[in-house]
């Protein structure tokens, strides 16, 4: 444990956010360790697991800068309708019902664009996202400002083992199989360490100062029961089985404040088959999110959302909370066959049903009958004329049911016909704490908590709705920041 003694800042955890602010904390010249409660082999926290999404503000003609590597072919095969500072705002604003901090949701748009060229500098690696976020128009791949588009090269496990490697690059080093439980402070009430337990035992490790990286508390039953309510308790999990809370109760216990939605949480729907914890190996592939192409119902064959309300990274979230209220918790997305190709290859690696009448597709999901049939008549009754158009919400809607669909409906009317049973299943949780521009922890009475800082999902910031491909934007912004800020002091 020697390498531990004496470093400047001591990070608390090895996602996105932590290695990032590992990163930022050497750029200004501070010694930095950090600390990962699950062994080597299942290091990377959520952000393993994720699809590696990154959103953030630009222009159409900041593409080519923020992407050197893009070829001219590539960068003549798309049109980018950008994404402006002020609609990145208004979205977060929008989806959070007017209750995120605006403080940090400026800053979160001010520094995603710096973020992720110094995240390039730093070695990141980046490929353009197509499927399922963009679609063709006028021959080229339109990118809509609702959109996210970049993603770390191979997803989430290859955003893990970059971010890795560089930090092994550069010296930084990481203790597995080391969990903190407590934050040390001295006389004067500045964190000045923490108590980690590892095989050994315990053993306190001095710091002048810690970033708490380390998630939230998603896998943790006991404060999901406590903070979400009863439904939440048993819930499969869609990332990593470490992020506990830990980082939270510890900040607590010192006095920091909350910040976000503690009844908050991200959910998505999975295929139906996903286990309480994902493998290591199949990261997002349980991920169901296509349900722009087709209907959503329930195992009365009935539909309860609007799938057509809004882009797809605003509305998916909610649905997956809309499910929990459903009988069994469970729905089912029907598709036709037109329209399942354009579905990402992710659907090809779960359950899915088929049959060639809508009779048959209920009798094999073993649901209403009478009331699915009646449900596609009456949708396909009410869809409108117009040009269905994934690129920007087509306003072509299907009326006279009840919810409506608002855009994208098209009829249900090509055999075979296909279903895929989905299930809600929790992201990561939005209670967190509450923090300044510098990342720095503030108490109850707003106070900086001397030599604490927060990174990544640690930081409360959701409030009902989170907008896909923020998490990780929002981690490396905080993270960045606060790696600069507390290898500074
Ligand atoms: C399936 C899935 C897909 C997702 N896709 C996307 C996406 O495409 N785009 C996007 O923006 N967001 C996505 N997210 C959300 C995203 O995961 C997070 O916002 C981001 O990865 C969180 O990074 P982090 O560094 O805050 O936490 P994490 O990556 O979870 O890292 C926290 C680390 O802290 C460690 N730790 C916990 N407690 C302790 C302790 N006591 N001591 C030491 N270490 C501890 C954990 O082991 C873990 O390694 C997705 C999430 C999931 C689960």
């Amino acid at each position: 444990m020697a390498v531990g003694k004496n470093r400047d800042v001591i990070i608390v955890g090895s996602g996105n956010s932590g290695s990032l602010a590992a990163l930022a904390t050497q750029e200004v010249g501070a010694r930095v360790l950090i600390l990962e409660k699950a062994p080597k082999e299942r290091r990377g926290g959520n952000t393993h697991f994720t699809g590696g999404s990154y959103r953030f503000a630009y222009k159409p003609d900041e593409v080519r800068g923020i992407i050197p590597d893009l070829s001219e072919s590539e960068l003549n095969s798309m049109e980018f309708e950008g994404l402006s500072q002020d609609q990145f705002y208004g979205h977060i604003m929008r989806i959070t019902e007017g209750r995120a901090n605006p403080e940090m949701v400026e800053l979160l748009v001010k520094e995603s664009q710096p973020t992720i060229k110094w995240m390039t500098a730093q070695g990141a690696q980046w490929e353009f996202r197509p499927e399922d976020a963009a679609a063709l128009k006028h021959g080229k791949i339109h990118v809509g400002s609702g959109v996210q588009w970049l993603r770390a090269k191979n997803r989430g496990e290859g955003l893990s083992k970059n971010l890795f490697s560089i930090l092994e690059k550069r010296g930084i080093p990481v203790l597995y199989g080391t969990k903190v439980v407590k934050l040390l402070q001295d006389r004067r009430g500045r964190v000045c360490g923490v108590t980690v337990k590892n095989e050994e035992g315990f053993e306190d490790i001095e710091g002048k100062a810690v970033i708490l990286a380390c998630g939230s508390f998603e896998a943790n039953r006991e404060m999901r029961l406590k903070y979400l309510g009863a439904e939440w308790e048993t819930m499969p999990i869609r990332g990593t089985r470490y992020n506990t809370g830990d980082g939270l109760r510890m900040a607590l216990e010192i006095g920091a404040q909350t910040a976000g939605h503690w009844a908050g949480c991200h959910a998505a729907q999975v295929d139906v088959g996903a286990p309480e914890f994902p493998e290591m190996t199949r990261t997002d592939d349980t991920t169901r999110s296509g349900y722009q192409m087709g209907i959503i119902v329930n195992v009365h064959g009935k539909r309860f959302v609007d799938e057509g309300e809004d882009w797809r990274p605003f509305t998916y979230t909610k649905f997956a909370h809309e499910i929990m209220r459903q009988p069994q918790r469970m729905a089912f997305q029907v598709i036709d066959s037109k329209m399942v190709d354009h579905l990402s290859g992710r659907y090809n690696k779960g359950i899915q049903v088929k049959a060639d009448t809508i009779e048959e597709l209920a009798q094999k999901l073993e649901i209403d009958v009478d009331s699915l049939v009646q449900t596609v008549k009456e949708f396909n009754a009410g869809v409108q004329t117009g040009t269905w158009d994934l690129t920007t919400k087509d306003g072509k809607r299907a009326v006279g049911i009840s919810p409506p669909k608002s855009n994208w409906a098209i009829e249900i009317d090509r055999p075979p016909f296909y279903a895929f049973p989905t299930k809600a299943a929790l992201t990561y949780t939005f209670g967190g704490l509450k923090t300044n521009r510098k990342c720095q922890v503030l108490d109850n009475e707003d106070n900086v908590v001397p030599g604490l800082y927060a990174a990544g999902e640690r930081v409360g910031f959701w409030h009902f709705r989170y907008m896909g491909g923020s998490g990780l934007m929002l981690g490396a912004v905080t993270g960045k920041i606060a790696g600069a800020q507390a290898g500074a002091e």
